[in-house]
């Protein structure tokens, strides 16, 4: 296995955890309310200080990166192949493992399934969150050298456990196929006429070049998704692009989690800052690490 594309991997990973961490101190913050408390750094929230509403340690993460390495463990258990059963088990044990948070849609369909053992939650116009997105890079990890339609499918049986939509798919498959052409090496320009202008082509309601920068992006995962494609976009640098979407408020972790895992495998792993790592809680550190390889080099 090329030892770039598992830098690339780990550096995917790390950066989920780090946009966490760092988002998470600021999310349902507005920008204002951040430019205020930031005061003394410039306005701008730039360092793993935790805190925020959950009262986090530095470096702590919230449950973008547990549902994630959850999901990892999971595909880990079973030789590579993603059920639904498997990621419905793994998420209901995560859920009973008390994690600092947990999201309104995840919450319901995981009770569902622990009611019905159906793993599949009932399609709903409503169910468009972002909290399927913000967990899919396992799934991208372990289908790296699978066919783009095999990809898709393994992304749909992950979401679906929970969140059963068609605007939340289009951005789980966006993720996973960005995330892995960035490391395979592809260019931000190649990223953005492959992948994002055909997500807007498919869903409209994408559109994000051109528009009013998104602050205070909700839970809805489209604007989730402006605020990340936007932050992408627009500022170069892996930190200065996390700083960038963080900075906007809103639900800040999980815009923080999905700019983290795109950016870290463009920029790659010599891009993340090393007080940023080193204030990572070294548990997730190394379970991120060793997880993005693990999944990679394990993929069929
Ligand atoms: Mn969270
Ligand atoms: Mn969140």
């Amino acid at each position: 296995m090329n030892e770039d594309v598992l830098a690339r991997a780990e550096a995917a990973y790390l950066g989920l955890a780090l946009g966490d961490a760092l988002g998470a101190t600021v999310e349902f913050m507005t920008p204002r309310e951040i430019a205020h408390r930031f005061a003394h750094a410039d306005g701008v929230h730039r360092e793993l200080v935790g805190g925020g509403w959950l009262r986090l340690k530095p470096g702590q993460v919230t449950d973008d990166t547990g549902m994630a390495l959850a999901l990892g463990e999971a595909i880990l258990i079973h030789g590579g192949e993603i059920t639904r059963l498997a990621c419905a088990r793994a998420f209901d044990a995560w859920m009973r493992s008390k994690p600092v948070d947990i999201g309104n849609t995840v919450r319901r369909n995981l009770v569902l399934f622990r009611r019905t053992g159906y793993p599949t939650a009932p399609p709903s116009a409503q169910d468009a969150g972002n909290g399927a997105a913000m967990r899919v890079l396992p799934v991208a990890l372990a289908t790296l050298a699978w066919s783009e339609h095999e990809v898709r499918d393994a992304c749909r049986i992950q979401a679906h456990v929970t969140h059963n939509n068609a605007v939340s798919d289009a951005a789980c498959e966006f993720i996973a196929l960005a995330v892995q052409d960035f490391i395979r090496g592809a260019s931000l320009r190649e990223v953005h006429r492959l992948r994002m202008q055909p997500l807007v082509e498919a869903q409209p309601a994408f559109a994000f070049r051109g528009k009013p920068r998104r602050e205070n992006p909700s839970g809805w995962i489209v604007e989730t998704m402006q605020a990340v494609l936007q932050g992408l976009v627009e500022v170069g640098g892996f930190e200065n692009c996390l700083v960038d979407v963080v900075n906007r408020g809103g639900d800040a972790d999980t815009t923080g989690a999905i700019a983290g895992m795109l950016a870290g495998a463009m920029y790659g792993r010599a891009a993340l800052p090393a007080r940023w790592l080193k204030a990572l809680d070294p548990e997730v550190h190394r379970r991120c690490a060793e997880q993005a390889r693990r999944l990679v080099a394990n993929s069929p």
